[in-house]
């Protein structure tokens, strides 16, 4: 039997119909004024240039703002610093984006620490992840709490189920995990030095691959009803899971495209409007 295709573009476009509804509810009462997302782009990194554009493209879409600051290669981190705050301060600005990664001379986990929490709307602060991981309120960071609301769409069983993470990332494999172990799953975390990577896969229901190589996770790994989440892209259209053989032996899986990278950027913009909700009303 074909596996469900866990669709992270039709839900993302889906709720941006809905986001829209509330970004022009939110104009109407507050005399035009719309939640406004910093970017911050240091250096020029061609693919982080065209991520921040898909940003500020999918912000416009939902007719909200954004306010794109742009600093040379050679910035310090207490430049960075000085603009974070200097963003921190502005009550027009409700969510702060650091693209990621910036310039090595940079200290990029202090300047994500210095985003404010309450526009820490990439869920990139390490308080934003204390708060989180402990159940309490904080937005999640964007890529596992994108995949986390497109398994909850789909209605995909958590609980009691096994969830085997391959990656431990500060963006991705450990807020996942932590994500999952919230949501009641029995997690393990999977890293390049883990022993028999196989065989911890091999036990799970649910596997997520993040681990930044094409198609590392090999099929054959993954037993038959498995929920496939495949957090990872590259050239040529593949992730960081052998997908092909899976698509008839899986419960469910995320294509590659169209299942987690949509969800990354409109978890951004979902957080952003709930930040923009709470201060324009
Ligand atoms: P990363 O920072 O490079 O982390 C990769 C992780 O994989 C590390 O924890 C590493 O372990 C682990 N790993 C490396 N080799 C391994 C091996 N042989 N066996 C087991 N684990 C191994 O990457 P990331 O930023 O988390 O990204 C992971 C993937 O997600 C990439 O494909 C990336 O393109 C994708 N991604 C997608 C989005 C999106 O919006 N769709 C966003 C972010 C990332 P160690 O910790 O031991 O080094």
């Amino acid at each position: 039997m074909s596996a469900l295709v866990l669709d992270g573009k039709a839900l993302a476009q889906k709720t941006e119909e809905e986001l829209s509804a509330r970004v022009a509810a939110m104009k109407e009462k507050s005399a035009g004024q719309t939640p406004i997302l910093a970017t911050i782009l240091v250096g020029d990194d061609p693919a982080s240039a065209t991520y921040v554009k898909m940003k500020g493209n999918a912000c416009r879409r939902i007719g909200m703002d954004s306010m794109q600051v742009e600093l040379p290669s050679s910035t310090t981190t207490e430049e960075l610093l000085a603009k974070i705050e200097e963003l921190n301060a502005n009550v027009n600005v409700h969510g702060i984006l650091l693209q990621h990664p910036v310039p090595e001379q940079i200290d990029e986990r202090a300047c994500f620490d210095a985003i404010a929490l309450e526009k820490d709307v990439d869920g990139v602060t390490c308080l934003g992840f204390g708060r989180m991981a402990m159940g309490e309120e904080a937005y999640g960071c964007a890529t596992p709490k994108g995949i986390m609301r497109l398994l909850e769409a789909y209605n995909i069983e958590l609980a009691g189920k096994h969830a085997v993470v391959v990656g431990r990332s500060p963006i991705l494999g450990k807020p996942m995990a932590a994500m999952l172990l919230n949501a009641n799953a029995t997690v393990t975390i999977c890293h390049s030095r883990t022993q028999e990577l196989a065989e911890h896969i091999k036990r799970a229901d649910i596997v997520v691959g993040a681990v930044g190589r094409p198609e590392f996770i090999k099929a054959d790994w993954i037993k038959d009803g498995a929920v496939v989440v495949d957090a990872g892209y590259h050239p040529g259209g593949v992730g960081d899971i052998e997908l092909g053989p899976l698509k008839e032996r899986a419960a469910a899986y995320t294509p590659v495209p169209g299942g987690v990278g949509p969800m990354t950027i409109n978890t951004l913009i979902y957080q952003s409007v709930d930040s923009g909700e709470k201060k324009l009303g």
